[in-house]
């Protein structure tokens, strides 16, 4: 790193932070930017700052937001007595895709992880309780099928029993492993249309 301005090796350090980026594309990345115009390296460093301070939590389902509630929570075109528990916003963003999932959701911002520490009390479960105190026919357990993702459907599905509401994961389409946010649309369609009582 000694090769470099200090300013250059700290911008490098910075970048290779982020999840994805080797050493190698750290350094390219940084590259690009001293090259870039200065107008548009501003435009990128505001843009970052200005997600950081304006996304939020959506009151309702705790998906990243720019508002007090997201658009799916204020829609009133969308079935709110359906609810889908996910994982995190891309995952809701991949049903979406399908656009043809009519309920609203939940975001979980996680799954229950022994591993790495993560108990009920670290993801947005205590939020979802409170939800079904109000009118929900049906809670569908989308989490992914990682260990993760399973611990965290038992633990939802024991938690909710005793609340009476359908509790419904969805099918094994989803292959193991997987994560929903790589899975094609169609595959995830048959996964929640042949979702299972629990
Ligand atoms: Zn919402």
């Amino acid at each position: 790193m000694d090769y470099y301005s200090q300013t250059i090796s700290r911008l490098i350090a910075e970048l290779g932070h982020l999840p994805g980026v080797g050493t190698k594309s750290a350094q390219r990345l940084a590259f690009h930017i001293i090259n870039m115009p200065e107008e548009q390296v501003r435009q990128l460093a505001d843009t970052i700052v200005t997600a950081k301070t304006q996304v939020r939590f959506c009151k309702e389902c705790c998906t990243l937001t720019d508002s007090d509630l997201c658009p799916i929570c204020s829609s009133d075109k969308r079935d709110h007595r359906q609810i889908m528990v996910v994982e995190n916003s891309r995952d809701l963003a991949a049903y979406e895709k399908t656009g043809q999932y009519n309920g609203v959701y939940h975001v979980l911002q996680g799954a229950i992880s022994p591993m790495l520490g993560i108990g009920p009390n670290d993801i947005r479960l205590k939020e979802l309780l409170v939800r079904l105190q109000g009118d929900v026919d049906e809670v569908i357990i989308a989490t992914n099928s990682t260990v993760e993702g399973e611990a965290t459907a038992m633990y939802l599905s024991k938690l909710l029993k005793p609340t009476g509401i359908r509790v419904t994961r969805i099918a094994s389409g989803v292959p193991v492993g997987g994560d929903l946010e790589y899975i094609d649309e169609v595959t995830l369609l048959k996964a929640f249309e042949n979702r299972k009582e629990l």
